[in-house]
């Protein structure tokens, strides 16, 4: 049970973010005067059309996107399902039987190429080098004459590292595949420009960006090749059918406009405190080391391993502390599962073990940055002695 003098202190913006008041709003707004459905003739459906295609509008915009190109989903998953499996089928008849991913994705996309791995497609997975980045090198290591598709995500979820996509599209481009970003950790944290990333389809997922769960989108660059796995009305322009959440599509545009106007401040405020936070942890705590230091991250995100410490005895120690923070994505939070991401990154078995993600986000303020460094090196003092003790009276039989 929370305490309820404890301050609270979320820093797991990589997992969801709270919704902005102004999305809340707009939500409640669409919910109580825009019911009408989107595919109707008449004014109360014409009426939720508008407020669609407002919201449209702004998801473009966020990603220098047409309008046109956006089609809603009901989030990241199903973005990058679309991606990829629409891909897939559509390249099937061409003989083009290769994916490739690499190997730190999200699980959407991971579990998604493996599960069309088990049905005869031909998969590969690219690893990153030590700080988390997929070279260009190690992409052209692997394409062949029959690749389908390369995904490669934009930023990583768990380290915040940012790839180079416009080198990998090329890259993969030249080789005659058609290439997918995730980019449902980079929108909204950074500059994001769908003409300077090259991609031919770009995933977003509002509840990242202080918009409402369960709704994003898959940007899809004209002309793409791509066969609808949501097959049914012909809603989104015949690409994903299904009735429109409307509410919860107008609360992403909101917190889509809302992320355009203040991107450029958000993004030196963040960076500012996490470099804060890192730093303060790297002189305050021997042992400590950043996960995927040496690369570009994105400005919101710090992985930190913490020798002799298990990373999930030092998260509930946090949290009874107030101060919420996350082992890495939140799938595998739970399961006690070592982080793909980090082992894909070659480091050690202890390293994998002792990491957590802090991820800042609108909220975060100073002072709270302040109240970490004054509590995690302490706790991370008594956990490292509580495992001596455990570790003497083992040797003591
Ligand atoms: N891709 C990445 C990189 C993510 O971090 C997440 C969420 O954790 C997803 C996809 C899934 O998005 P959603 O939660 O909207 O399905």
């Amino acid at each position: 049970m929370e305490a309820s003098h404890v301050m609270r202190i979320y820093l797991d913006h990589n997992a969801t973010t709270p919704v902005a008041p102004e999305a809340m709003s707009a939500v409640a707004e669409a919910l109580r005067t825009t019911f009408g459905n989107a595919a109707s003739v008449h004014v109360p459906g014409q009426q939720a059309k508008a407020v669609l295609e407002e919201a449209r509008a702004s998801v473009a915009a966020l990603i220098g996107a047409e309008p046109a190109e956006v089609v809603f989903t009901s989030g990241g998953t199903e973005a990058d399902n679309f991606a990829v499996r629409g891909v897939a089928e559509a390249c099937e008849a061409s003989g083009r039987r290769h994916l490739v991913a690499s190997a730190i994705e999200h699980e959407a996309v991971l579990n998604t190429v493996k599960a069309l791995g088990r049905r005869g497609w031909a998969v590969t997975l690219v690893a990153p080098d030590g700080s988390g980045v997929v070279s260009t090198g190690a992409l052209a290591a692997v394409l062949r004459d029959d690749t389908a598709l390369v995904s490669v995500m934009h930023a990583n979820n768990e380290t915040g590292v940012v790839q180079p996509i416009a080198d990998l599209a090329a890259l993969a481009h030249r080789a005659g595949a058609i290439f997918h970003t995730d980019a449902v950790q980079s929108v909204g944290k950074i500059p994001v420009d769908v003409g300077a990333l090259g991609a031919d389809l770009l995933s977003l997922s509002g509840h990242k960006f202080h918009g409402p769960k369960g709704v994003g989108a898959l940007w899809i660059r004209k002309g793409t090749k791509l066969v609808p796995t949501m097959t049914g009305g012909r809603q989104e322009r015949g690409r994903r059918a299904g009735t429109e959440n409307v509410p919860g599509l107008v609360g992403l545009g909101v917190a889509a406009r809302l992320a355009r106007e203040k991107l450029p401040v958000e993004q030196a405020r963040l960076a500012a405190l996490r470099d804060r936070l890192e730093r303060g942890v790297l002189a305050a705590v021997p042992g400590s080391a950043v996960n995927g230091a040496g690369a570009e991250r994105v400005p919101n995100t710090t992985n930190l391993s913490f020798e002799g410490v298990e990373a999930e005895s030092l998260l509930i120690a946090l949290d009874l502390e107030g101060i919420a923070v996350s082992t890495g994505s939140a799938c595998s939070s739970g399961t006690l599962e070592p982080s793909h991401v980090l082992r894909a990154m070659g480091l050690t078995p202890h390293r994998v073990q002792s990491a957590l993600r802090f991820s800042l986000g609108a909220g975060t303020t100073e002072p709270e940055i302040a109240r970490v460094l004054e509590v995690l090196p302490r706790l991370v003092a008594r956990l490292r002695s509580l495992s001596g003790a455990v570790a003497r009276a083992g040797e003591r039989g």
